[in-house]
């Protein structure tokens, strides 16, 4: 009996300490944001994704250093400090929930139709970048991009080049642990970084809770982000697009195209395969991160600069000069950046937006923000884990937050061999099938009605 109180106390002791913490308040309870910071702050090295197509989770080595526990103090799974949509710069205008703080909105596209072309909205993103190497204000990059090793697959990259530079532009849906990478830079160098919010708030926590030294990372671009998927969701898109003979490939883009694009694969022969937008939507749904769903910075509000799809501005657009970034400048280092680069004249076109369209897309957000933080307390209510936001969450009542969590639920938490089914509804044949069955019976029933109608009136 003894011995059994021992191993267990012995257990709990482990949990309680070292990377136990992070199994235990973060990883077990489907927390992990996959941001990588957690693998970027360990000493010993303990930290790996040995299953990056699967859950994609952080792993023990075995080599961890009890008592450390600064995995857990950077990671901001299960942590995530909302008081930055409070922080107000000098000079700010309307900070707050939605937009966060900001000095600057406007519509940027890439002057070089090459890059405008490749792009995901209007190549602002790269176009900026591209700027701050050639001119050596950053000695490198570190964004996503295609893994180089299998074009289906993405990964960290770090960029010296425009040319390489290039070869990351888009956005890649799909998770990549990104601030894992940050252990590569050279400590010498200067960097600038583009990541979601969840990977921007990991850097700001090693700058503030950690002795890990990341001041090299001068600039940091964030991107709205409504969530990220599995890598089994690329996966299946590629089946619907490609069918299963999808091994030679050269390229996988899911934002092809002009705005908003499609998800493409290019095959090595030079053939192109595509699956719509609406479809790559969809898929949302149903291979989000559970933590997607209790996100409440989809504007990286910690950022230099913020980039976005242009959507809320599609009412000031022409049909065909769609391809357009929305901006919004953050920091004082973010706005003169711009200015600079913008003066410039070689990398960036500048388009002013409408303050009413600017208000509307921060009611917007705000709308958002408020249904994840229903979310968040219909999970807390149901006495299921959720991130402490350092904020306080809204009353709600026990049917209610069933509802709520059901619902979410329902479209969010399928994943990973779930899905069987709904992989078969999802693919554009049996959707077409579903469709035709659909249109014939709408019209034997509306065949019935006439009858019906015929022979009432007969
Ligand atoms: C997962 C994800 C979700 C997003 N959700 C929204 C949204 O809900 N609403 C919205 O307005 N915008 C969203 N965006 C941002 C949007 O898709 C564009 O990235 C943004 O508008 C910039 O466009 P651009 O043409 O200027 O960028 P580009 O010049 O095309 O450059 C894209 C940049 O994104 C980086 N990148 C690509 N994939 C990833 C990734 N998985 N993780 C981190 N960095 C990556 C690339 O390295 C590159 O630097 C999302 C982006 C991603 C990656
Ligand atoms: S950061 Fe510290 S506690 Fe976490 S795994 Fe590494 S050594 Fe262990
Ligand atoms: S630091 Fe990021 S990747 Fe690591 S456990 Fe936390 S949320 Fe997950
Ligand atoms: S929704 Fe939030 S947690 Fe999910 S990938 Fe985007 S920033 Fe990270």
């Amino acid at each position: 009996m003894h011995k059994v109180l021992m191993v267990m106390k012995s257990k709990t002791e482990k949990e309680d300490r070292g990377f136990g913490l992070l199994q235990k308040e973060v990883i077990d309870p489907d927390l992990c944001c996959r941001c990588g910071t957690c693998v970027a702050v360990c000493p010993e090295d303990n930290i790996h994704f040995p299953d990056p197509t699967g859950k994609c989770l952080p792993a023990d080595k075995g080599t961890c250093r009890d008592g450390c526990a600064l995995c857990s103090r950077a990671c901001p799974g299960a942590d995530s400090d909302m008081s930055r949509f409070c922080e107000q710069a000098p000079g700010d205008r309307d900070p707050g929930f939605g937009l966060g703080p900001y000095r600057e909105i406007c519509l940027l596209k890439a002057a070089d139709p090459a890059i405008r072309a490749k792009s995901t909205s209007g190549g602002a993103v790269t176009a900026l970048l591209t700027y701050c190497l050639e001119h050596r204000i950053v000695d490198g990059v570190l964004s996503v991009g295609p893994d180089p090793g299998d074009p289906r697959r993405s990964a960290a990259r770090i960029s010296h080049s425009a040319e390489e530079l290039l070869q990351c532009i888009q956005s890649r849906y799909c998770v990549v642990p990104l601030n894992a990478a940050l252990r590569q830079l050279n400590p010498d160098k200067k960097y600038a970084m583009a990541g979601l919010p969840c990977q921007v708030e990991g850097l700001m926590k090693l700058r503030k809770r950690s002795p890990v030294l990341v001041e090299n990372v001068s600039l940091v671009l964030g991107l709205f982000c409504h969530s990220t998927m599995y890598f089994e969701a690329t996966e299946r898109l590629l089946e619907s697009a490609a069918g299963n003979g999808h091994t030679r490939l050269s390229a996988v883009k899911y934002r092809d195209g002009d705005f908003p694009g499609h998800f493409t694969v290019h095959r090595e022969n030079g053939s192109e395969k595509i699956a719509h937008l609406d479809q790559l939507m969809v898929y949302f749904d149903f291979f989000s991160l559970n933590r997607c769903r209790l996100c409440m910075d989809h504007v990286a509000a910690l950022a230099d600069i913020s980039f976005a799809d242009p959507f809320p501005f599609l009412r000031e657009l022409a049909e065909n000069d769609r391809k357009w970034t929305a901006v919004v400048a953050r920091t004082e280092k973010g706005s003169s950046l711009l200015e600079a680069a913008l003066a410039d004249g070689e990398y960036l076109t500048r388009r002013e937006v409408r303050d009413n369209h600017v208000r509307d897309w921060d009611r917007g957000l705000h709308s958002k923000q408020w249904m994840h933080l229903l979310q968040v307390a219909s999970d807390r209510r149901l006495g299921l884990a959720v991130p402490d936001f350092h904020a306080p969450l809204p009353p709600i009542g026990l049917i209610k937050a069933l509802i709520n969590a059901a619902k979410a639920r329902v479209f969010f938490n399928i994943t990973l061999g779930s899905v069987e089914m709904l992989k078969n509804a999802m693919c554009r044949d049996s959707r077409m099938k579903t469709l035709k069955q659909f249109r014939r019976w709408r019209r034997k029933r509306n065949r019935c009605r006439v009858n019906n109608i015929e022979g009432g009136a007969g």
